[in-house]
């Protein structure tokens, strides 16, 4: 199971919808996802999974929404972002979580956050 926190209901809500249409992998505990709107950060936004929790900043929507399609690989089981490990694979240069993450990101934040 995945939890998810954020301190508007109404996009907490839309987090969960987006989330639970597009996961399918679970895990043996459950994760924790905290989702904070941050306007001092100098990236759209950013996520950092320590194993149990993934911690979502971010300061504009498509922001959000790229950082949802990271949540998503995550709790996929696609992409661990703390050993930069994609499909089993390591990768040094290439980022092809990135790729994936820019190409969604306008889609998720039309359909899943107006
Ligand atoms: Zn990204």
């Amino acid at each position: 199971m995945f939890f998810v926190w954020h301190i508007n209901k109404k996009m907490q809500d839309k987090i969960i919808s987006y989330l639970a249409a597009v996961v399918t992998e679970s895990f043996d505990r459950n994760i924790h996802v905290e989702i904070e709107y941050d306007l001092e950060i100098s990236v759209d936004g950013w996520t950092y999974f320590d194993g149990d929790t993934i911690f979502v900043s971010y300061k504009n929507k498509i922001g959000l929404a790229h950082e949802l399609v990271h949540v998503a690989q995550i709790l996929n089981k696609r992409f661990n972002p703390d050993t930069q490990e994609w499909e089993e694979k390591l990768y040094k240069a290439e980022q092809p979580w990135e790729d994936e993450a820019y190409k969604l990101e306008l889609e998720v934040q039309n359909k899943w956050l107006m």
